[in-house]
């Protein structure tokens, strides 16, 4: 399936090993981590190439410090919740260049099995830009390359590209899994195959209802999207949120489905509320009832039972997007409850990161499913049936 070297094709013993990771980690206003998922799913990787007697050099982003230096985006925090998980010292090459002199100097004298971290690499704007001398300069910190961030594999960038033209390659072991998971998924998969979508716009899935209406069984879809499908029907949405320009893209859509077989499950019921806030009137009303003066926030209690009969059915469940505003108690009761079907469910599950995989993790249920994406935007692509320039990049088989 993947056509790229993975960590087994390569010799990395006594090697220096640039590996790109995503630690783009979340952080509280202290600059406290709070949620180590990605630290924790790079691990394998750099155990295994510690393990191989290899001099590992991690690069990544973090956050968005608009090509310049900011103490606020420092890898810091990255550097001591990786020694702990480690149990190991790892050596922070800290430089506001990222790449310099003393940083070069530093990663030539490094021992065998000794891990280093770069500074965050959007310290310099020409990571974004992709630029020749900046990748040049990366890439001569190593004599090999390894692709270990599925998060940024969607973006052609100088620490997971560029790099990539000047260095032998592999993928490591986290990109191999989402890959193969989400490929085997999409290309082989176990039928019935039910793919539930959800979130703010309809105008950000429109390519995976397209790609996926040739793969799945049936499509659900809640969260605010569905209401620009509600309105292409005919019903009256009242204050939900509405794309007026992808009305009729919508109403397409679901044409389109109909021809080719697909069934598309829309909510039934839902919540609606006065206002956009967790302290607010609300109730649930059924779809043929909403009020002009009101808004929908969450699938009702009837639509969780119709998609849960849904979900039971299928052998393949692919899930992207909430479906309310689940970061709001009262309006996350439908997502909660899907989170708990995908856990039920006796098939394999994958979860897209992003806001369905932090609203799985609030409902208690991320350890029940097949694989949760460390990448929101990268898993999104796949299901476009895109495919992604950082892995493009590695070197064939
Ligand atoms: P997305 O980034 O497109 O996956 O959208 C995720 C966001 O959609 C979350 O922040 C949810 O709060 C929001 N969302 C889900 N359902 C609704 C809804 N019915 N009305 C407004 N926002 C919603």
């Amino acid at each position: 399936m993947l056509n790229k070297k993975s960590l087994k094709d390569l010799d990395f013993a006594g090697k220096r090993v640039l590996v790109r990771c995503d630690f783009n980690v979340p952080l509280d206003e202290h600059g406290n981590i709070t949620d180590d998922t990605r630290i924790t799913s790079s691990l394998p990787t750099i155990e295994y190439l510690v393990d191989k007697g290899a001099k590992v050099i991690l690069m990544s982003h973090l956050g968005r410090p608009k090509g310049e230096p900011n103490k606020k985006y420092s890898l810091e925090p990255v550097v001591k919740r990786l020694g702990e998980l480690l149990n190991k010292e790892i050596t922070f090459l800290q430089d506001d260049k990222v790449v310099s002199f003393d940083v070069k100097d530093k990663a030539a004298s490094m021992v065998n099995g000794q891990v280093a971290l770069l500074e965050n690499t959007r310290f310099r704007k020409e990571e974004e830009k992709n630029e020749e001398e900046f990748s040049k300069d990366l890439a001569s910190l190593g004599e090999l390359y390894v692709n270990d961030a599925f998060g940024t594999s969607h973006r052609a960038h100088a620490s997971n590209v560029g790099v990539s033209r000047y260095l032998p390659s592999s993928v490591g072991f986290l990109v191999e899994k989402e890959i193969s998971i989400m490929g085997k998924a999409l290309e082989l998969p176990e039928k019935p195959f039910v793919a539930i979508l959800g979130g703010a716009k309809v105008s950000d899935k429109i390519g995976v209802i397209e790609n996926l209406l040739n793969v799945v069984d049936s499509i659900i879809i809640g969260g605010g999207m569905a209401f620009t499908f509600f309105k292409a029907k005919g019903y009256e949405i009242g204050q939900s949120l509405l794309e007026e320009d992808k009305v009729q893209l919508a109403g397409e859509l679901l044409e389109k489905a109909e021809k080719v077989g697909v069934k598309i499950l829309l909510p039934v019921d839902v919540v609606v509320a006065k206002e956009f806030k967790n302290d607010t009137e609300f109730m649930t009303v059924n779809l043929n009832n909403i009020p002009k003066n009101m808004m929908g926030l969450d699938i009702g209690k009837k639509t969780i039972e119709l998609f849960t009969g849904e979900i039971n059915k299928a052998n393949t469940v692919v899930w992207n997007g909430p479906m309310g505003v689940f970061e709001m108690d009262n309006f996350a009761k439908g997502t909660m409850a899907i989170a708990k079907a995908l856990a039920e469910s006796k098939g394999t599950t994958i979860v897209g990161g992003g806001d369905s995989a932090s609203a799985v993790e609030k409902s208690g249920f991320a350890h029940r499913i097949t694989h949760i994406s460390t990448g929101g935007g990268a898993s999104l692509e796949l299901l476009e049936g895109k495919t992604l320039p950082g892995i493009e990049a590695i070197s064939d088989r």
